[in-house]
C-alpha cells in the first residue's frame, strides 16, 4: 500500500454536497484540476436528483449541514441505492457522536472542517485505488464455512443468500479472512481498509466492526438452516483475528 500509482482520476465522477459558496466552489475548481468529473449542488434535494441520473458517481462529498435536509438523510437515501458509492462526510460537528452518526448513516470517511484539499485528494486517491485494483490473487472465492466471501463480486454469501454488507464492512471481512486465523493488528486493518494516512480516530474501526458482527449475526438467523460462520474474536490491546 500507499506505493502504487495513483489512479487515472480522470475516470472518476465525484459529486460534491456542499450549500457554502466558499467551500463549494473551493471543492469544485480543485476536484476539476485534479482531472475528477465534477459536479456541485447546494441541496439534499438537488443532490438525491443528480446522484440518481443515467451514469452513477464514484464518490459522494457531503456537507452534513444542508438549507433543506439533514445531511445524514442524504447519505442513508443514497447508500441504500448504490451499494458501491464512496461517501465521505464534511462536517464542521467534531463530536464523535456525529461522526458515528455519519458512519451509521452509511459514510465511508469523515473530514472534519476545516480540512485542507491536498488531505482531501489524498484520501479520495485511497479509496478510489483500493476500489479499482484488487490484485488477481485476491480475487478468488474465500469459504469459511457456510459462507462464501467473492471480492471480485464484492459480495457475500450465506446458504447462497447474499448478506447485505456496506463497502467498509465487506473490505475489512475480506481482509480478515485473507489471514483467517492471524491476528490481524488495528493498525493494520485501519490502514489497509482506510487509508495508510490514516490519521483519525481508530473509533471507525469499532463502529464499522459492531456493524458487521451485527449484520453476520442477523444473516445466520434468517438463514434456512443452522449456519457454521467464522467466529470474529477481539485481542484486546491489538486487534482481530477470524476463526474458521
Ligand atoms: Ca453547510
Amino acid at each position: 500500500m500507499g506505493t502504487s500509482a495513483a489512479p487515472d482520476s480522470s475516470r472518476f465522477r465525484v459529486l460534491v454536497v456542499e450549500d457554502d459558496d466558499v467551500i463549494g466552489h473551493h471543492l469544485e475548481t480543485g476536484l476539476r484540476g485534479n482531472g475528477y468529473s465534477t459536479a456541485w449542488r447546494r441541496t439534499g434535494a438537488a443532490a438525491l436528483t443528480e446522484a440518481t441520473r443515467a451514469t452513477p458517481y464514484d464518490a459522494l462529498l457531503l456537507d452534513l449541514g444542508l438549507p433543506d435536509m439533514d445531511g445524514l438523510d442524504v447519505a442513508r437515501n443514497l447508500r441504500g441505492r448504490f451499494r458501491d458509492l464512496l461517501i465521505v462526510v464534511l462536517t464542521a460537528r467534531t463530536d464523535d457522536i456525529d461522526i458515528i452518526a455519519g458512519l451509521d448513516a452509511g459514510a465511508d470517511d469523515y473530514l472534519v472542517k476545516p480540512f485542507s484539499l491536498t488531505v482531501l485528494l489524498a484520501r479520495l486517491r485511497a479509496h478510489l485505488r483500493r476500489r479499482t485494483l484488487t490484485a488477481p490473487a485476491q480475487r478468488q472465492p474465500i469459504p469459511l464455512g457456510d459462507l462464501v466471501i467473492d471480492p471480485a463480486a464484492r459480495r457475500c454469501h450465506l446458504h447462497g443468500v447474499e448478506v447485505p454488507l456496506r463497502p467498509k464492512e465487506f473490505e475489512l471481512l475480506a481482509l480478515l479472512a485473507r489471514h483467517a486465523d492471524e491476528a490481524v493488528s488495528r493498525e493494520t486493518l485501519m490502514a489497509e481498509v482506510w487509508d495508510e494516512n490514516w490519521f483519525g480516530s481508530t473509533k471507525t474501526l469499532d463502529v464499522t466492526m459492531a456493524a458487521l458482527r451485527r449484520r453476520l449475526a442477523e444473516a445466520a438467523e434468517t438463514a434456512p438452516g443452522p449456519s457454521r460462520l467464522p467466529r470474529i474474536t477481539t485481542l484486546r490491546g491489538h486487534g482481530y483475528r477470524l476463526e474458521r
